[in-house]
């Protein structure tokens, strides 16, 4: 691409390093940005600078955080005996978003992949570990996500916390919601099958 200026030159490839934007994209990005208003720009960049720069990660759980232990650690109305173990971020914003869970969680940064070289001393796993010993904690839920990976690291932590005295359990992998049993894959129907519940257990709130 020839730009007729290095500022904008600059401009697109910060943009194009970010995830599923190209270099189309990120010039239009970036053309859009200098239509607007100086004021607008200067606080969209100060957005950004200040997440940077200010953002924590919760000292408990490990989860993005404006403070040193974040707001579901530091509430009194959740349940600290259930700690539900998730990958990242998003998946505690998308179980928050269900509002059916009042436990609190632990972030690992990540699934073990020996194939991408990510092993159990990338991730926050001592750290579980080290809250389970505490005794407060009853139950371990993992929500990690039905891939080898995920597999994978369920089975190390399993291994990890099984001479706890804790109940260790998984969120059930099942049919979605409106999903027809036709469609449906094997291993997933497979399993659906050989983890199945009491109809009452089934019945939403
Ligand atoms: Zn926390």
């Amino acid at each position: 691409m020839n730009f007729s200026s290095k500022l904008l030159e600059n401009a697109v490839t910060e943009f194009s390093r970010l995830p599923g934007v190209g270099q189309k994209t990120a010039l239009r990005l970036v053309l859009h940005l200098l239509n607007q208003d100086k004021a607008d720009v200067e606080r969209f960049g100060a957005a950004i600078t200040k997440l940077r720069n200010e953002i924590q990660h919760c000292s408990v759980c490990h989860n993005i955080s404006d403070s040193q232990v974040c707001e579901i650690c530091a509430s009194h109305k959740r349940d600290k005996g259930l700690i539900c173990v998730v990958e990242d971020t998003r998946d505690v914003m998308a179980i928050e978003n269900t509002s059916q869970y009042n436990g609190v969680y632990h972030v690992l940064g990540g699934l073990i992949s020996p194939m991408d070289g990510i092993g159990p001393a990338d991730l926050s796993v001592d750290s579980l570990v080290e809250r389970v010993k505490t005794g407060e904690v009853r139950e371990v839920l993992f929500a990690l996500s039905a891939t080898m990976e995920g597999d994978t690291t369920i089975f190390y932590l399993h291994k990890r916390l099984k001479d706890q005295p804790i109940t260790i359990t998984t969120i059930a992998r099942g049919i979605s919601f409106g999903g027809e049993l036709e469609y449906v894959d094997e291993i997933t129907l497979g399993r659906s099958i050989a983890t199945r519940v009491p109809y009452e257990g089934t019945l939403s709130r």
